[in-house]
């Protein structure tokens, strides 16, 4: 059985709880650490959960909204860490103190067994040093996750087949974007093709997605100001051949409730 839930999403700070069961092994894995500990634990509270169930971290890149509070929650629970070599150099890694063995390398097209939960990187085209982004599965269904990407590369999508859900960003609606107070570098660099997924940019890579098992999407990284729910949900809406009402839109503070993939 293979679950997840996001814990909260976009510029103020990512983090997505995946888990596993197989028999009686449950495995829990973190994607982004983008909250502060304090936060986390509350709203792993609120799933019934602690900061000790989390067994592994995946960092997909160093931008602050991912890996902000990573530190903190690794030295506070000896998690392993995953992230990729780039990220760690990125993030200055080796003066967190972290103990030996914890830190553990992730590369684009090499899985990772995380107990029951097996995970699959792979190389998005994002403004960072060396992103990956994610499919997991328990070896039965797969989730793919993907936020902070620029637009779906031929890599990403053969990364994604045979998804049965997908977390994905919805970063912008070009037109909200183009006319928002952002200055023009900032807006240049959101809409660009190392920046963030647009509405139709999304539904564009949702297109190249869809398949019969594929039954859930949920919109995520949500830009406040520069998106609407209902504007995101159209889009996918479209792509996936559903109505707006099957889109599952991630809050940025609440993020979702648990999903299970089947
Ligand atoms: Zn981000
Ligand atoms: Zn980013």
């Amino acid at each position: 059985m293979l679950r997840f839930k996001n814990l909260g999403s976009g510029s103020a700070g990512n983090a997505t709880l995946v888990e596993a069961h197989c028999g009686h092994q449950v495995s829990r894995l973190l994607i982004d650490c983008g909250l502060s500990v304090r936060e986390l634990g509350k709203r792993l509270a609120q799933a019934e959960l602690g900061l000790e169930d989390i067994d592994a971290v995946f960092i997909t890149h160093e931008h602050a909204d991912h890996v902000g509070h990573a530190k903190s929650f690794a030295l506070r629970t000896g998690a392993a860490v995953w992230m990729s070599r780039g990220t760690a150099l990125a993030c200055d890694l080796v003066n967190w103190g972290l103990s030996p063995m914890q830190f553990q390398v992730a590369r684009d097209g090499q899985a990772i067994a995380v107990g029951a939960l097996q995970l699959h990187p792979f190389t998005v085209p994002h403004d960072a040093r060396e992103p990956l982004q994610l499919r997991c599965t328990d070896g039965d269904v797969h989730l793919g996750v993907l936020t902070d990407l620029g637009h779906g590369s031929s890599h990403v999508v053969k990364a994604l087949q045979q998804c049965n859900a997908l977390l994905l960003e919805c970063n912008h609606d070009p037109e909200l974007l183009a006319n928002s107070s952002y200055p023009g570098f900032l807006k240049k660099r959101i809409a660009g093709p190392q920046g963030h997924l647009s509405n139709e940019e999304s539904a564009l890579l949702t297109r190249a997605l869809v398949h019969p098992q594929l039954n859930l999407i949920v919109a995520a990284h949500l830009s406040e100001r520069n998106n609407r729910p209902d504007l995101a949900q159209a889009e996918l809406a479209l792509a996936a051949g559903c109505t707006a009402r099957d889109i599952e839109v991630a809050d940025p503070e609440l993020g979702t409730p648990w999903y299970q993939v089947h």
